[in-house]
């Protein structure tokens, strides 16, 4: 098994054996949002014949999609899992059926801001879903939060989980309002701290071992942003997300912030959910104890 440390293979195009049953093909779509480019990841039965299920076919890029297409070697393409549809990761879905007819398997968001539009699901999925190939079980995980209709897909042989955004390799994802929800992506959190599990492989980024220590930390840096928030709030009342944004992020590179104002966004209607914090005219400011006091 490649570790963390050791996965440093990127570059586009280049099918790198992870498992037995796992491989990884690298999109050529690197960027700040999306690191080395998105990761698509083929999984192969036990027979060397037997057809192949993809997870993230990745952007519609024509490169892309050959190199999907050659990584068959000659195999079946049986099914494509999609962990959610922003931009990076199910357009190819689209291109795939139309030259292979495979089916594809995810959930569509309602809401249009950052969606492949193209993406038609031949099999919604839900809580109950489970793709099944010879001598593999991948079971759908329901992940909202980077993304409402965020799924992660669990092969139960490897204890292995391919975490689209909701687990990134190198940074932490970003949660993109309304679609986005900071709490349902810390419920969905907890949620994966409670199974077995020994492998993460992300959308973006190198394989991450000590899943649990992983998630652990992201819970932990996403809670330590908050208390900054809140810190901050005191310090600087009633802001805007503008204004906010630069003291809350100022350890991220200014090139970024408008990024990061979206999870700000998240972090500040979690906040304001939990009636710690309160919005007038786009201006943010805390509810300091007395008033909440005054309210009783
Ligand atoms: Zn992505």
């Amino acid at each position: 098994m490649t570790s963390a440390s050791t996965d440093q293979t990127f570059s586009p195009g280049e099918l790198t054996q992870l498992t037995p049953r796992i491989s990884r093909l690298v999109a050529p779509n690197a960027g700040p949002m999306t690191g080395p480019g998105t990761n698509t990841y083929l999984i192969k039965g036990a027979g060397p014949n037997d057809p192949v299920t993809v997870v993230d076919p990745g952007p519609a890029l024509e490169a892309h999609v050959v190199a999907i297409m050659n990584a068959l070697d000659g195999r079946q393409l049986q099914a494509v899992l999609v962990t959610h549809t922003h931009r990076d990761h199910s357009p190819a879905a689209s291109v795939l059926h139309e030259r292979l007819g495979m089916a594809r398997w995810g959930r569509v968001s309602h809401y249009a801001q950052f969606q492949d539009q193209t993406f038609v699901p031949d099999h919604p999925v839900d809580e109950s879903t489970v793709v099944v190939g010879n001598g593999y079980r991948l079971r759908a995980v329901l992940t909202p939060g980077h993304a409402s209709n965020h799924v992660c897909w669990y092969l139960e042989e490897e204890r292995a989980l391919f975490t689209g955004d909701h687990i990134l390799g190198t940074v932490s994802p970003v949660i993109l309002p309304p679609d986005g929800d900071m709490r349902d992506y810390l419920l969905s959190m907890d949620r994966l701290k409670a199974m077995p599990l020994e492998h993460l492989f992300p959308g973006h980024g190198p394989v991450l071992t000590q899943p649990a220590r992983v998630i652990e930390g992201l819970i932990r840096h996403r809670l330590a942003r908050e208390a900054k928030i809140v810190r901050t709030l005191r310090s600087m009342d009633d802001v805007t997300i503008a204004e906010l944004v630069i003291v809350v992020y100022a350890d991220v590179s200014a090139d970024l912030h408008q990024w990061a104002s979206y999870s700000l966004h998240a972090h500040l209607l979690k906040l304001s959910h939990e009636g710690i914090v309160e919005e007038r005219h786009s201006r943010w400011r805390l509810l300091q104890p007395e008033i909440l006091g005054s309210q009783v």
